[in-house]
């Protein structure tokens, strides 16, 4: 599938609930969202449904996300039933680790390929401070679980806030020594509870690359991919760098995301959405319903401008 802008639109991110283990301070409120009710939120044979149909159009990478999938009941059914799909390439999914040590090996066996692990600090404190409780013994404990069971190449998502964990930068890197894994870290977003934070908290991921000038570009040439991959010589792992606020990616954008509740979102930064269940009902195929949607990707966002205004939903009920 192609857009209006020539894009080959091939990876569908799914957020498979909107409710969450956890809550990280610039994701999701303390107190927590209104739960939605149950026929608020996509069934799991309509899940299944799109996933597949997308396959069946182009998409060859998926990606589960939330909230936190771990805790959407009969997500290893839906991922059994996705994984062998004919022409899927990569399947992956993005969890706080929390329930990872209890599940990493039944999604191997389901046939999931990967897991990217959020993980913001090492440091205990720290990270309950982020998470708002989070236990980092437990992650920790999943990330080796996921290694043991083969979830590979397991990546790690650090989103760097000023004053907060920026201290951790090395310790992170120096997780790549010894292992081939990545370590990730993405820029903070001004969306969901971010949405208001002042520039005070937000850092861009230059500094990485200003203090360790020894990082060596690896595939930062094609600049239509949102991680830029760097390493350090003769350490094992990488460095991806996300840069969604000091660099823009919008030129190679290749996805689309599925919202808990059923909406297709052509662009993360834009508010404009597609209610697959209304369309269904008016009798458009998932088909029709996708291509719709994908030639309503906008040509960029402008996040970085004056005039940007946040999205109106969190982080937490589009995936990330
Ligand atoms: N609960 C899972 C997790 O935390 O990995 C999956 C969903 S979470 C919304 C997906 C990713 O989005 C996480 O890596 C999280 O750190 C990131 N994220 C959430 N809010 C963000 C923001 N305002 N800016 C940048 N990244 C954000
Ligand atoms: Fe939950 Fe992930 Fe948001 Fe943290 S970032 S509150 S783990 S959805």
């Amino acid at each position: 599938m192609f857009d209006k802008y020539n894009r080959k639109i091939n990876y569908m991110r799914i957020s498979v609930t909107d409710r969450c283990n956890l809550r990280c301070e610039y994701c999701m409120p303390v107190v927590g969202v209104p739960k939605k009710s149950h026929n608020e939120i996509l069934r799991l044979e309509e899940i299944e449904n799109i996933a597949l149909e997308g396959i069946k159009l182009g998409i060859d990478k998926i990606r589960l996300t939330g909230g936190e999938p771990l805790v959407r009941k009969g997500i290893m059914g839906l991922i059994g039933n996705i994984a062998n799909a004919k022409g899927l390439k990569d399947f992956a999914l993005t969890t706080n680790g929390l329930l990872l040590k209890k599940h990493a090996k039944e999604l191997k066996d389901k046939g999931l390929k990967r897991v990217n692990v959020s993980i913001d600090s090492l440091n205990d404190k720290t990270y309950e401070k982020i998470t708002k409780g989070g236990n980092l013994k437990k992650v920790l404990e999943g990330i080796e679980e996921a290694k043991k069971a083969g979830l590979a190449p397991l990546k790690l998502n650090v989103v760097l806030i000023k004053g907060t964990n920026d201290h951790e930068i090395g310790d992170f890197i120096k997780l790549t020594r010894n292992e081939e894994i990545e370590v990730r870290f993405i820029e903070l977003m001004p969306i969901g509870e971010a949405s208001g934070w002042s520039n005070d908290y937000h850092i861009t991921n230059n500094v990485v690359k200003e203090l360790f000038e020894e990082l060596v570009p690896i595939d930062v040439e094609n600049k239509s991919i949102p991680t830029k991959r760097y390493k350090i010589p003769n350490y094992k792992g990488t460095i991806g760098l996300i840069n969604p606020l000091s660099e823009c990616f919008c030129d190679g954008c290749n996805r689309i995301r599925i919202t808990a509740d059923g909406k297709i979102k052509p662009c993360l930064h834009s508010d404009f959405e597609i209610n697959i269940r209304k369309l269904s009902k008016e009798g458009f195929s998932m088909a029709e319903i996708l291509e719709k949607s994908i030639n309503k990707k906008p040509e960029k966002h402008n996040i970085t401008s004056e005039e940007f205004v946040p999205i109106k939903r969190g982080m937490h009920q589009v995936g990330g």
